[in-house]
This record gives structure tokens, C-alpha cells and sequence, in this order.
């Protein structure tokens, strides 16, 4: 037997049964999914629209708490100190946060997830149920789920970029957006320390644009709101930690105040709000960090002073 086919002899049946595994396994957990969506559709929440809805505005606004509990106790404690390294700003950005500070911050973000959120959550209903899709028995396939999931990116890369534009002309910038700048080093939750007009305007419009635009399954826009809560908590945590995406650019928006606008960075590219960040060293650590070396000893700063303080 040629080597080739002792190769593929070994290979091939490896290989299919790999796939075959795999999509035995995702075949299961898709009926295993629709089961349990079922039941919940029909057994508990009797088929009613106004609880179902409760119950996505339930979990979708505990997940912002419970994904930012380690954050949160980093930010009170400075604990564990090891991750204190990975501070983006590493002079700029305390080890730990005033109190008084903080939850000033947790007092404006539960005003704008309860006064603004819940009304805003229940005007939306009739409109989701208007499109259609939100409450089928049926569960979307996963190809449809993601090609939703990547509308709703877009859409929130439209929707965010030019409001968030829009609040850094001068007038905007006073009356709303200045409240959202006061972190000029973020921590994860000041993700919607904001104006309420602004939450309205810059966090909720683009966040909900998707799932309307498309008529999204009630699955798939929960998981599309917790992956935007979860991802606009780590752009804010200002800490660029192994493993997570790279938060460069949004943590230096907020050090900079008048470059990148926009979560995902074409609208940026296009209108050329990206250039100074592209020059920077900021952009060279924009990458995901697969070892335990921090991002600035990595890619040293030889002109910043603050930093070669601290890295010897
Ligand atoms: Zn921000
Ligand atoms: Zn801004």
C-alpha cells in the first residue's frame, strides 16, 4: 500500500468520525434546545406573550450584573493583584476604584436600566410582535440564527457609530455625552453610565435595530443582547486581559477622546476616525492575548515614560 493511502486509511475514518460526532452532538443539543423552548413556550409561560417578555428583560439586564461581578470586585478590591499588569492605562487607571465613585456609577447605571430600560423594553413588544418570528414554536436553525447575529452587528456598528458621533458635536457632547467621559479610565459597568437620552439614543436604538430589522427569534435576540452586554463590559473594563478580545480601541477612545467611534472598526476605517489610533502603539497590542505577558511588555512604548516606570 502506497504511504498515501496508508494515510488516508488512518485519516479518513478518523476524520468522519469526528464529524460524525460533532454533528451528532450539536443535532442532539438542537433537539435537546427545542424541547426545552417548547416546554417553556406551551407549559410554563401558557403560550403568553407580555410574561415571556418579562422573563427576557429578567435575564437579559441580571446578566449585565452577574458578568460584571469579577470585574466589580477587581475594580472595589484591586484582588487578585496579578491582573493588576494588564491595566490598559497603567498609570492612569487606579488599582482601585473610589467608592464613593463607583457606586455613583451603579446608581446612574440601575436608573437607566430601570426608568429608561422597562419602558422602553414593553414599547417594543407590539413592534417585535409586528415583525413576526419573535415567539415561533420553532427554534431557528443555527445558519439563520448566525446570519442574524451578524445583521444585528452591523446594524449596531451603523446605529452606535453615527450617534455616538453625533453626541461628540459640541452641543450634544455638553448636555449628554460628557456624563459617559467622565471615566476617562472605564471600568466594565460604566459600559451604560451614560445620559438617559443617550441610553435611549446610543445603547438601546442600535442594540434593538437587528433583531427588528430582521425579525429575530426571542432565542436569538436574548443571546444577542448578553453577547453586546458581554462585550461592551470587557470594551470598558480597561483591563486587556489572555484570552478575552482586545479592548485597545475603546478604552482609547476614552483616553482620547475624538478617535474610534464605532464598536466594530469599519465605519471607522471608512471615515478615517481611526488614524491616530493606527499610529499608535495601542494598535500594535490590538490583539487577543494568548500567553500571560501583558500587551505593553509585549509591544513596549519607548516614549512613554509611565510605562518603562513600571515595567522596571
Ligand atoms: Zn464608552
Ligand atoms: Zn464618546
Amino acid at each position: 500500500m502506497a504511504s498515501e493511502e496508508v494515510l488516508h486509511s488512518f485519516t479518513m475514518p478518523a476524520a468522519e468520525a469526528v464529524r460524525n460526532t460533532t454533528l451528532g452532538a450539536l443535532a442532539g443539543a438542537g433537539t435537546d434546545l427545542q424541547d426545552t423552548w417548547t416546554w417553556v413556550y406551551t407549559e410554563w409561560a401558557g403560550e403568553d406573550a407580555l410574561f415571556l417578555w418579562t422573563v427576557f428583560f429578567l435575564i437579559t439586564s441580571s446578566f449585565f450584573w452577574i458578568f460584571n461581578l469579577g470585574f466589580n470586585f477587581l475594580e472595589l478590591t484591586g484582588q487578585p493583584a496579578y491582573l493588576l499588569k494588564y491595566r490598559i492605562q497603567l498609570k492612569q487607571k487606579p488599582a482601585v476604584v473610589d467608592r464613593a465613585v463607583f457606586f455613583k456609577c451603579v446608581r446612574t447605571v440601575l436608573h437607566n436600566q430601570l426608568a429608561i430600560g422597562i419602558p422602553f423594553h414593553y414599547c417594543l413588544l407590539p413592534l417585535l410582535l409586528w415583525r413576526g418570528g419573535l415567539y415561533d414554536r420553532a427554534l431557528p436553525s443555527l445558519p439563520y440564527a448566525l446570519f442574524d447575529l451578524a445583521m444585528c452587528s452591523l446594524a449596531i456598528e451603523v446605529g452606535f457609530y453615527y450617534t455616538h458621533r453625533l453626541l461628540h458635536l459640541p452641543y450634544f457632547y455638553r448636555k449628554y455625552h460628557k456624563i459617559h467621559h467622565e471615566w476617562r479610565s472605564p471600568i466594565s459597568i460604566s459600559s451604560i453610565y451614560c445620559h438617559p437620552f443617550e441610553y435611549w439614543l446610543s445603547n438601546l436604538l442600535p442594540l434593538v435595530a437587528g433583531p427588528i430589522l430582521m425579525g429575530s427569534h426571542f432565542t436569538t435576540a436574548m443571546f444577542w443582547v448578553m453577547l453586546s452586554t458581554a462585550s461592551g463590559s470587557i470594551a470598558h473594563c480597561g483591563y486587556h486581559l489572555p484570552l478575552l478580545p482586545s479592548n485597545e480601541t475603546h478604552d482609547y477612545h476614552h483616553s482620547q477622546f475624538n478617535q474610534i467611534y464605532g464598536p466594530l472598526g469599519i465605519l471607522d476605517t471608512l471615515h478615517g476616525t481611526n488614524r491616530r489610533f493606527k499610529a499608535s502603539v495601542h494598535f500594535l497590542r490590538h490583539f487577543t492575548l494568548t500567553g500571560s505577558t501583558p500587551a505593553y511588555v509585549l509591544v513596549p512604548d519607548k516614549s512613554s515614560k509611565d510605562e518603562q516606570t513600571v515595567t522596571e
